[in-house]
């Protein structure tokens, strides 16, 4: 790790704990030239305005009083779009990475706080803003071959951690010791040898810039420095078939834009742990349906997109009839598997664009899109009756459940398209079980 690179920089903390931001400032200033610390966004906005030309980093929590950490950094960046960012935060906030991704930040540490991670995410953050300051210090010519200019060139590039290529146009010139393990190559003639053009390595993916999208560009690396830093996300698979995922950093080493210094950030582990926040926000642990949270977050658009455009909507809620007995006679465990049984039966049923939900213990719900009522009964029937005719769990059990079909009208709202449906449900219940009941 190269420590050395914090050494002459300035750093704003902002953190409300008291004990954690007193103990943290203490030990990021023994690392770096200068620490400003604050207590909230506000604070920390504030003293960003006052100091923008020598504040080099933002370290900053997430949850704080008077203004959150990822407000103020959205309007840092509004000030300065490539300060770099650290987000600091615990586990406790689902959702907050991806929206640090969208505020532009690509580096975090978690919390409690461990200084040797806090440390890896400060230089990966500051090693691309460094490397620009370095290069243009040493500002040597890049087609100058002096030996002397070549070999301090080739260590600054080699000193960084992140994969860094410098290019004329979109000839491959230089690249540093990263690039060359990440790709398994052992100079860049091996490479461009199975790579002409570097974009080639850009996996076609939705959300990423794929090769396709930059053979139409007349120089897709001014194109890709004219995105917004979350649009510069590309992922790359090396020679061993990784796939990691990268921001890309792209400066000009000279004035003409002839030469360029591209360099690649891993963020591959903070999209990971993202996506996978975002997962477990919305979905149940058990069965992997959606969640509560996810179903309210779609019913209310779906309403409105089935008002707008007089679109048929149409919501199934059914539960399983006795559950008790099962969880009474074979155990919790038994219950979980038939349960996750359930849901395989229902996503079975439905088509792909119909949003089934576990809504509650043994209360599951389907929002059916463009699904009158008869539709959907024609849905909760055949549901009814492949729950009736399989044996569910390793110990073969019969089930049933009770089914309540609502189908939304001119003046529903959620609260009563949702208790209508239920009603119906309810009378299901109370009328003999194992049946379908519409209102
Ligand atoms: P009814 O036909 O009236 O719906 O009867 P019921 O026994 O299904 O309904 P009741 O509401 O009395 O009981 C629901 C049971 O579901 C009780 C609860 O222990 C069980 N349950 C809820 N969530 C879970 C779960 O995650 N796993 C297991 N195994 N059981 C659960
Ligand atoms: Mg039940
Ligand atoms: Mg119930």
């Amino acid at each position: 790790m190269n420590k050395e690179i914090l050494e002459n920089i300035s750093v704003l903390y902002v953190e409300d704990e008291n004990d954690v931001r007193e103990f943290t400032a203490k030990l990021l200033g023994s690392l770096v030239e200068n620490v400003y610390s604050a207590q909230n966004g506000l604070e920390g906005l504030e003293l960003f305005k006052e100091n923008s030309s020598s504040i080099d980093l933002i370290v900053s929590d997430i949850n704080m009083p008077k203004m959150d950490g990822l407000e103020m950094c959205t309007l840092i960046k509004e000030i300065n779009k490539d300060i770099p960012i650290v987000i600091t935060s615990a586990h406790n906030d689902p959702n907050f990475l991806k929206k640090a991704i969208d505020v532009g930040v690509n580096t975090y540490a978690m919390k409690p706080i461990d200084l040797y991670q806090l440390v890896e995410s400060m230089i990966k953050a500051i090693e691309p803003i460094i490397l620009k300051k370095e290069l243009e210090q040493l500002n040597v010519s890049l087609e100058s071959r002096v030996e002397q200019e070549v070999q301090k060139l080739k260590s600054i590039l080699d000193a960084q951690d992140n994969i860094v290529l410098v290019t004329n146009n979109d000839t491959l010139t230089n690249v540093n010791k990263k690039f060359l393990e990440f790709f398994k190559v052992k100079d860049i003639e091996e490479f461009t040898s199975k790579t002409p053009k570097v974009y080639e390595l850009f996996q076609e993916e939705y959300g990423f810039i794929t090769k396709d999208l930059l053979q139409k560009q007349k120089c897709w690396i001014t194109y890709i420095k004219s995105l917004p830093e979350i649009d510069r996300v590309v992922k790359i698979k090396n020679e061993d078939n990784e796939q990691r995922i990268f921001t890309i950093n792209i400066d000009n080493y000279d004035e003409k834009d002839n030469y360029f210094v591209i360099s690649l950030t891993d963020i591959t582990e903070l999209k990971e742990k993202s996506n996978l926040l975002e997962y477990q926000a919305s979905h149940d642990p058990l069965t992997g349906l959606n969640n509560r949270n996810k179903f309210k977050e779609i019913f209310g658009k779906e309403i409105r997109r089935g008002h707008r455009y007089k679109n048929d909507l149409s919501l199934i809620i059914f539960d399983l009839d006795f559950f008790k007995k099962i969880n009474d006679n074979y155990g919790h465990q038994i219950g979980d598997e038939v349960l996750k049984d359930i849901a395989q039966v229902v996503l079975t049923n439905v088509r792909e664009h119909d949003i089934v939900v576990r809504w509650g213990g043994e209360e599951f719900l389907i929002l059916l899109p463009e699904t009158g009522n008869d539709g959907a009964i024609k849905v909760a029937e055949k549901i009814r009756l492949a729950i009736e005719e399989k044996s569910f769990s390793s110990k073969n059990l019969s089930l049933t459940a009770s089914f309540g079909v609502g189908t939304l009208l001119e003046n529903d709202e959620e609260s009563s398209f949702l208790n209508r449906t239920d009603e119906a449900l309810y009378k299901a219940k109370n009328t003999g079980r194992n049946k379908i009941i519409s209102c």
